[in-house]
């Protein structure tokens, strides 16, 4: 299971202060393994993992502070978008036609239902469309759906023309005042050359506003080869995801996406009528790594401020960078021992930084000129003074601030001459 490797690669990485070249392959190879094992596709998992790279590289991963966190967060976000980072829901005119494609037992003819409610919920006229022209069967089904959440059903007759079906449609769609019409097209078991040029005809045809197909997330591999051939024979508009109330882990839908492009739309979790979601990147994400807490992970890295940052000289840092990262490390939740494993540190100590500290240090801030933010040197008695007046604080503690301030940079000038980089994250 990817949750365990992923876990066992990410624990190697723990406890040390800094993330080599070396570990980030190491980790990223057990993850492009793992994602595999969720039913990625081998091509796709290496073009993902590529970006990762690119992404954690880019993002100075190695001179992070809890560099473990960053990479999970990195991965997490990467996949998040990668499924198409936020909900997207296709966009309705005033008369719409949709097409819901794909193999049969996907989920089409329940999904056209699903369709159709959630739409009247939202106070438009759906008419269904059973467009088999093959099976009385799969017509059948759709009627006796529709019967059950009262929507109209047209039925195709056997063999009819796509020309017929699309003159048809029109009437019916006139005549019910319908807005929005869904067509649940014929499926097969396998794709078969006579299928995608009965459905090429009737797109052609009919010319459809979308193009729905609907994947089975329990197809898993299978997926790449199925969204591309519907892709490059039919052409599809955007995806839906059906029963990912099942284990399926989901890696059909990175598949899918990485081979059309298009987006995801909704999710199907359940057999009901009512089962219908619209579909969520960054739950799909979580799901994928099989670990349930990476997105709060990684919404408590980006809140620390610590993404996509250059390092700062320790001559460039000012009152504000530190308060600042104070604030972050405090996010973190694991200032201590952050502290405890750099050197030096516990000249810091003097400094207590919980909830309330860090307000009334963010005040003293808030009291001070910018250039008194930018040189702490220039403040003297009298400016102390003024300073614990405006902010509601003692002198005592603007000095010790200061003190722990100064005892940083000059920590961080220390560490810049040893390793000729930047120290514990403090970023422009
Ligand atoms: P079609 O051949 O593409 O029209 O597929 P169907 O709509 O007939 O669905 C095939 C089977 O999958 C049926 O038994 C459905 O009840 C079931 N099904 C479809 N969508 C979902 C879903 O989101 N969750 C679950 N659990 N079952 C689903
Ligand atoms: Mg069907």
């Amino acid at each position: 299971r990817l949750a365990a490797r992923l876990q066992e690669a990410i624990d190697r990485l723990r406890g040390r202060g800094r993330i080599t070249e070396e570990d980030l392959k190491d980790t990223l190879r057990e993850i492009r393994r793992a994602l595999i094992d969720a039913d990625v596709n081998l091509e796709v998992a290496r073009t993902f993992i590529e970006e990762v790279r690119q992404r954690a590289l880019g993002q100075k991963v190695l001179e992070s502070l809890t560099p473990a966190e960053i990479v999970l967060a990195t991965v997490y976000e990467a996949l998040k978008e990668a499924l198409g980072g936020e909900v997207r829901q296709p966009t309705l005119k005033e008369r719409n036609l949709w097409f819901l494609v794909g193999l049969q037992g996907s989920g089409k003819t329940t999904t056209a239902a699903k369709l159709a409610l959630h739409y009247r919920s939202k106070g438009r006229r759906p008419l269904l469309v059973a467009a088999d022209t093959q099976r009385p069967a799969a017509r059948a089904q759709l009627r006796i759906l529709g019967e059950k959440i009262g929507v109209p059903v047209l039925e195709v007759r056997d063999g009819e023309s796509p020309e017929s079906i699309r003159r048809r449609v029109e009437e019916a769609a006139r005549r019910e005042v319908r807005d929005l019409i869904l067509v649940d097209t014929a499926g097969r078991l396998q794709i078969d050359e006579p299928l995608m040029e009965e459905l090429a005809q009737l797109r052609a045809v009919m010319n459809p506003d979308e193009v729905l197909l609907v994947l089975d997330a329990m197809t898993g591999q299978e997926a790449l080869g199925v969204a591309r051939a519907f892709d490059e024979r039919i052409g599809v508009t955007g995806l839906i995801l059906t029963k990912l109330d099942g284990d399926a882990r989901g890696g059909a839908a990175l598949s899918a996406r990485h081979v059309t492009g298009k987006p995801i739309y909704f999710a199907g979790v359940s057999e009901k009528p009512e089962g219908l979601e619209p579909f969520y990147p960054d739950r799909l994400a979580s799901r994928i790594l099989g670990m349930g807490d990476v997105a709060t992970l990684a919404e408590k890295v980006r809140a620390a401020g610590l993404e996509a940052e250059a390092p700062k000289a320790a001559k460039e840092i000012t009152l504000e960078d530190f308060l600042k990262q104070m604030q972050g490390l405090k996010r973190l939740g694991s200032f201590s021992e952050i502290l405890s494993m750099l050197p030096g540190a516990n000249r810091l100590g003097g400094l207590q930084v919980d909830d309330k500290a860090l307000k009334r240090l963010e005040a003293i801030v808030l009291s001070m000129t910018p250039e008194e933010r930018k040189d702490p040197r220039i403040l003297n008695a009298s400016r102390r003074r003024r300073i614990a007046k405006g902010s509601g604080t003692t002198v005592q503690e603007i000095n010790r601030l200061i003190k722990a301030f100064e005892d940083t940079k000059a920590l961080m000038k220390s560490l810049e001459k040893r390793k000729g980089r930047g120290f514990m994250g403090i970023r422009r």
